[in-house]
């Protein structure tokens, strides 16, 4: 069921605290851990507790929480005292996803290129 905790899902293994995470910031409907393998100086996922296999689901399902999702970007943003950031969603394989739980990345702390490869 949409929202439900996944046995099979790392992020649900994150937020239930059964997988270790360096968190930064919690809220009563999100987390944001720091990316165990970072692409930029900062590099912190943005993930809803509840379980959304992806941004487009999360979106569909539970709006509101998709804005707290957001609205936490813009806060580690601030706390990491990054001027300029990129927040990605990779959204299906082709575009990279991997682990099947919504997820806001946010990066900066160096200049990043576009178009993103
Ligand atoms: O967008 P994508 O699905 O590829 O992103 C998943 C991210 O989760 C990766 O950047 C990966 O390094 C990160 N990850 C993590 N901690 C884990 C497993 C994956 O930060 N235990």
């Amino acid at each position: 069921m949409a929202g439900e905790p996944q046995d099979d899902c790392l992020f649900c293994k994150i937020v239930s605290g059964t997988i270790p995470a360096t968190i930064v910031r919690e809220t009563e409907t999100t987390v944001a851990f720091r990316d165990i393998n970072p692409q930029a100086p900062t590099h912190i996922l943005v993930i809803p507790k509840a379980h959304h296999r992806d941004a487009a689901a999360l979106a569909a399902a539970a709006p509101e929480v998709a804005a707290d999702v957001l609205r936490e970007t813009q806060a580690v943003a601030d706390e990491e005292k990054l001027e300029s950031y990129r927040v990605v969603f990779n959204t299906g394989s082709g575009a990279g996803q991997t682990v099947w739980h919504a997820h806001a990345h946010v990066l900066g702390g160096r200049g990043l290129e576009w178009p993103p490869g």
